[in-house]
């Protein structure tokens, strides 16, 4: 019998459910029992691919080829798995399903409601990835904050599913307790109007999550848990960490995976303690580093924490890896100039051009990969980044001057970067985008090749542009690689230059497949070179 764990959360927004839901996850994995991750998102668009990276940070992409929310990318980074689209639901995608099914006839002479029809379909979505792969745990973390409007019919069907299942489903509810500097104390008061929301809206949560700066007492915790209706054991604490990946082991501290296995009736002395050993390794790996590997990253939205979230998840991995503390710069593309990309990048083990849309930033990041390829410095160019690379090296090695991607120039002459034929034939119907997990073939005595030490990998995708197989023979000639090709479409996949130390470029998103116990050879070999 499954188990639903429920994450809701209260107070404020950004509070880290996410790693909160993955920690929870990796524990009770790490004990032996098959788990996943679901995230449901309250907003109406139907997948997360139109959504602004400042509102809403990185789009991340499942192997399936679905655009969603960034805590998928939490997820996978955590358990080491791959998601897919039942991982993330979103209200539009509910309403969307209803109404589809409406208009077939499915509910003819009912009225269609918010209850039953959309709460029904939220908890068929739910159970549906539970039969899917016989999981022992379902870790559902409910987008938003407990008292939204939208997160309404999302609560109401855990209210439903605790109604229906008793001890086996969960809620846990993290909130915020804020320390006032000028009383010098910690504030339980947000956290008791949080719960009482959450009772208003029928579900008592089980456990309890001080999200905090400082330490609480177990006077504070009692105080919390007499007030809110749990038992003192299930007020947990969770502290600001030096690093997300420290959560799951100071959730262990907490006792988080032992109460929920008490909560949902397992005997504990049957149950193996969680093995974190493997975590542990890495943990020490990363915070014992103390030479630095300074890593620059170019694109166009790095103001924000979250636009290149799995980048940057990627390179502190392959950091650790080589034993190396990560110093992450950023350049905004669109403030590079010939005039300042020494000051900007010089000093820099390595560049990474990243993945973007549109025309913003990209002249920027040509500059930096000009500076990058005649400085000899390691350079890894993702997606758009290869793509830049590509109309780098037409311009200033070819001497083709209005090379570009016809994304943003229809009219040039030399279309290096273009929507191929070949691959609007693979685009789904009514898709636009290259989507998800493709194979790529790599050829033997590249750099590619010897970085996977494999013929054949299989990377996640997302565009709609492509290089321009007219000029493959061109750039060859001039010393520039295709090292990587999908050989069904024969489309460009890697390019690479043997004369330089490390300059490749991926029309794919390694960085979505790195993860803490797998971290990814591209990056991994990146940063070794970096170091060299
Ligand atoms: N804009 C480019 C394309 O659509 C690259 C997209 C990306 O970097 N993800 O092909």
């Amino acid at each position: 019998m499954t188990k639903f764990i429920f994450v809701t959360g209260g107070v404020a927004s950004s509070l880290g459910k996410g790693i909160l839901a993955a920690s929870l996850g990796k524990l009770l994995q790490a004990r032996g029992f098959k788990v996943t991750n679901q995230k449901m998102d309250p907003y109406v668009n139907v997948d997360s691919g139109t959504l602004n990276p400042y509102e809403h940070g990185e789009c991340y992409v499942t192997v399936d080829g679905h655009e969603c929310d960034l805590d998928l990318g939490h997820y996978e980074r955590f358990l080491n798995v791959e998601l897919h689209k039942c991982n993330n639901i979103t209200t539009g995608r509910i309403y969307r399903n209803v109404i589809e099914r409406e208009r077939r006839g499915d509910f003819l002479g009912k009225t269609v409601q918010v209850i039953p029809h959309i709460t029904d379909e939220i908890k068929r979505n739910i159970k549906a990835i539970a039969s899917s792969d016989n999981y022992d745990f379902v870790i559902t973390e409910i987008g938003g904050t407990v008292g939204d409007i939208e997160s309404l019919p999302y609560i109401e069907s855990v209210r439903q599913m605790k109604w229906e299942l008793g001890t086996d489903c969960l809620c846990i509810h993290l909130t915020y307790v804020p320390f006032l500097a000028a009383a010098q104390e910690l504030k339980t008061k947000p956290t008791q109007h949080s719960v009482k929301a959450l009772q208003q809206e029928g579900v008592q949560p089980d456990i309890i999550i001080l999200r905090t700066e400082h330490e609480i007492s177990l006077d504070m915790k009692r105080k919390v848990a007499l007030f809110c209706n749990v038992e003192a054991d299930s007020v947990m604490q969770s502290v600001d960490a030096s690093s997300i990946y420290r959560v799951p082991l100071n959730m262990q501290a907490e006792k988080l995976d032992e109460v929920v296995l008490r909560k949902t009736g397992f005997d504990l002395a049957k149950v193996p303690e969680a093995d974190m050993k493997d975590w542990h390794c890495f943990l020490h790996k990363l915070e014992s580093a103390t030479e630095v590997v300074r890593i620059t990253l170019v694109g166009k939205y790095v103001q924000l924490q979250d636009a290149y979230k799995s980048i940057r998840e990627s390179l502190t991995h392959a950091a650790a890896y080589n034993h190396r503390k990560l110093v992450l710069n950023t350049v905004l593309s669109d403030t590079l100039t010939d005039d300042n990309v020494a000051e900007q990048l010089g000093g820099q083990h390595g560049i990474i051009v990243c993945p973007g849309f549109g025309n913003r930033g990209v002249e920027g990041k040509l500059t930096a990969l000009r500076y990058a390829r005649e400085n000899n410095i390691p350079c890894l160019g993702i997606c758009m980044g290869m793509q830049a690379m590509a109309i780098e090296f037409a311009r200033n090695v070819l001497g083709y001057a209005d090379a570009n991607s016809t994304e943003f120039n229809e009219l040039t002459t030399h279309n290096v970067v273009d929507m191929m034929e070949e691959q609007k034939a693979l685009l789904n119907k009514g898709g636009t985008l290259r989507l998800g997990a493709y194979p790529c073939a790599l050829k033997p005595g590249t750099l590619a090749f010897d970085i996977y030490q494999k013929p054949l990998i299989y990377e996640r995708h997302r565009h709609r542009y492509e290089f321009n197989n007219k000029y493959r023979t061109e750039f060859e000639q001039a010393g520039m690689v295709c090292s990587g090709l999908n050989q069904e479409s024969d489309l460009v996949e890697i390019i690479e230059l043997p004369a330089h130390r490390f300059f490749i470029g991926v029309q794919f998103h390694p960085e979505y497949s790195s993860t803490v116990l797998r971290p990814h050879p591209l990056f991994v070999r990146f940063i070794s070179e970096s170091i060299k």
